[in-house]
C-alpha cells in the first residue's frame, strides 16, 4: 500500500496511541504503565500528527507522525495497523476519508 500522507487515518480512526506526556527521554515508554497509551477517538486529530507546509497551499500539506522514528512507536497499534488493498497500489482509505471530510464541511455550511 502506498501511503499518500493525507493524515486521514490519523484523524478518523478509533485507535490507541502513545501518550505524549509519557514519552521518556530516550523516546521509549514504560510498557507496564497503563497511562503510556491513550485512546484517540474517531474525528479527533492525533496529538502526534502535524502537517508539513507545502508550496501548493495550506490544504495540501503532507501528514507527518512526530513519533514515527521513536522506539515508542515500535509495536504500537499504529505500527501494526494493516492496510487494505494491494501492496503496490495507493491507499484505498485516503479518498474515502477525503470525501467524508468534505461531507462534514458541507454539513457545517448548512447548520
Ligand atoms: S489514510 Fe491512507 S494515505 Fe492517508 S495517511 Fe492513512 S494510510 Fe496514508
Ligand atoms: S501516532 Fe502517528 S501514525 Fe499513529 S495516529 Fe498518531 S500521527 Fe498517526
Amino acid at each position: 500500500m502506498i501511503c499518500l500522507r493525507c493524515g486521514g487515518c490519523c484523524q478518523n480512526l478509533d485507535i490507541f496511541v502513545v501518550n505524549p506526556d509519557r514519552i521518556r527521554e530516550d523516546g521509549s515508554i514504560d510498557p507496564f504503565d497503563s497511562a503510556s497509551m491513550i485512546f484517540k477517538p474517531s474525528g479527533k486529530k492525533c496529538p502526534h500528527l502535524f502537517f508539513q507546509a507545502s508550496p501548493d497551499g495550506p490544504d495540501a500539506g503532507t501528514a507527518v507522525c512526530s513519533i514515527h522514528h521513536l522506539p515508542c512507536y515500535q509495536g504500537s497499534p499504529c505500527q501494526q495497523f494493516e492496510q487494505m488493498g494491494p501492496e503496490d497500489d495507493v491507499c484505498m482509505m485516503s479518498d474515502y476519508f477525503r470525501r467524508l471530510d468534505a461531507g462534514k464541511k458541507v454539513g457545517k455550511n448548512y447548520y
